[in-house]
Parts: C-alpha cells; structure tokens; sequence
C-alpha cells in the first residue's frame, strides 16, 4: 500500500475496484492506529442509500457520486483537509507541554497505561528538580522557565527514543519505558543526573546557573498491578531521594 511508504494527507476511494473492494480499504485504514485518522472520502457511480450509509459507518467522511462535479470535488477535498490540520493543531496543543515541548501530564498518562498494558519488563522513573523555587525567588519567574526548558532537554537527550517523557506539572517529570534491569536504569538515571548537574544554565541578565534533580525508580513486578502503584512506588523512592539530601537517585525494589 502507499500509505505505507508516503505520508498521505487523504484518500480519494472507488468502492468497486480489481481484487479489493474499497470498504475493505477503508476498514484496513480505520483499523490501523497510524492511519485511523487519515479522511477517507468515497467517490464512486454506487449510489443507493445502503451503500452510502455504510461508507460513513465504517468511518468515510465523504461522499461523492460519480460523474462527480471537478470543482465541487476540489472544494470538498480542501474542507476535509482544513478540518484535518486544524485537528491535528488541537491534538498537537492537547498533547505536548507548552513551556518544554515535551508531552503533558494529559498525554504522559494516556501513552503510558498503554504501555503498561502491553509490557511487562517497564520501569517508572520521577524527577523532581531540586530547591527549584529559589531559582525562581533569586532570578525571576522568566529565569525559572528558562531553566525548566533547558533541563528538560538535557534530560531527553540522554533518553532512548522510545522512552515516554512527560511533565507531569510544575518542575516533576516522569519517564515510562520498558527496561526491567536496575543497573541499566540506574546507570541511565545517573547519566541523566550528571548531565543535569553539569549543565550550565545561563538566564536572564546572562546569569548562570546550576540546578541539580532527585529520581525515583520502580518497576512492574507482580506486586504492582496498576500503572498508578508503579508511579507511587516511584514517587516514594524521589521523596527518599529528597530525604537523603537530593542530587541523587534512588531505585525502590
Ligand atoms: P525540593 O527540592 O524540595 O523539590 O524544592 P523545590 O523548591 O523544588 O520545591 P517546591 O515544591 O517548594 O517548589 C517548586 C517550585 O517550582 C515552586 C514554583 O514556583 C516553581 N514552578 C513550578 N512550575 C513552574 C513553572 O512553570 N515556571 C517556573 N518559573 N517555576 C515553576
Ligand atoms: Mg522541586
Ligand atoms: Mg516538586
């Protein structure tokens, strides 16, 4: 299929064609989570009302009778594409953290339980940065900002592509991926801590600063039965952290 090797924006589909019927690739398009968006918009000589109801039923979004009007067809297919992009906009503010560009507490938890369903060997990790409130007190509001942003890079740069990474408000951060082994997470979470430690973090006026974060890690075991025991269990062990001193990670078993 094309779709699997160009981004499309939308389908033109015949119903009647050779080998596939296009309700059948309008099914496969709507079952896939990658393409289930995608506008599908029916052009076709069929035009009883059977056939047209089950064209949007199972998830057309148009439909055009051939010989069809070129302009009218055109019109149609810039409305749907509009609509697409400004729902794509929606999803995209729906989704990402305004401030640090990354995913929001809204999309964190949706990604996440998915993950949580379908992976056994996931860990949790919480960062929360420390003493961050004087940045705040001593440089500004806008200085604070500044530094939630930079940290926040500094912390995805370390982390593989597919780990989930969310802010889940304030100066907290979680992290969801599938690794099971304390000493690979913990070695990852100490190479993130360093990074932080030793990021020099110029604010406003020109003014650097250094910021350090305190983790809790936890992993899916048999006593954790809900994606929210596992962010619990890590949010105690950030506390300890905390307790300890901060600037430092702590893995509870
Ligand atoms: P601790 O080490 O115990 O975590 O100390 P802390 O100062 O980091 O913790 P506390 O919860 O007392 O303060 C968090 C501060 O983070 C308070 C708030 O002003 C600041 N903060 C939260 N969200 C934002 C934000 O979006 N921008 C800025 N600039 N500051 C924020
Ligand atoms: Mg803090
Ligand atoms: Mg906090």
């Amino acid at each position: 299929m094309i779709l699997e090797q160009e981004a499309i924006d939308l389908v033109l589909l015949d119903i009647i064609m050779p080998g596939i019927d296009g309700f059948e690739v309008c099914r496969r398009i709507k079952q896939n989570p990658e393409w289930h968006n995608i506008p599908v918009v029916f052009i076709t000589a069929k035009s009883d009302e059977d056939t047209i109801e089950e064209a949007y039923a199972i998830g057309g979004i148009d439909y055009v009778t051939k010989p069809f009007k070129p302009r009218e067809l055109r019109a149609r297919v810039k409305t749907h594409l509009e609509f697409q992009s400004m729902v794509q906009h929606l999803d995209f503010i729906a989704s990402y953290d305004m401030l640090t560009g990354i995913l929001n507490r809204r999309k964190f938890f949706t990604m996440s339980q998915a993950l949580f369903d379908t992976h056994d060997n996931v860990c949790a990790i919480m960062i929360d940065i420390d003493r961050f409130k004087y940045i705040n007190d001593d440089f500004g509001h806008h200085s604070g900002d500044i530094a939630l942003k930079i940290i926040s890079e500094c912390i995805a740069r370390n982390l593989p592509s597919e780990a989930i990474f969310g802010r889940l408000g304030g100066e907290e951060f979680a992290i969801l991926m599938t690794d099971k082994d304390e000493t690979t997470i913990m070695n990852l979470v100490e190479v993130m801590r360093n990074a932080v430690e030793k990021s020099e973090i110029i604010v406003e006026n020109n003014t650097q600063v250094h910021c350090t974060i305190s983790s809790g890690v936890a992993i899916k075991d048999d006593t954790v039965k809900t994606l929210d025991i596992l962010l619990q269990k890590a949010d105690k062990a950030m506390y300890e952290a905390k307790e300890k001193g901060r600037n430092r990670s702590i893995f509870r078993a």
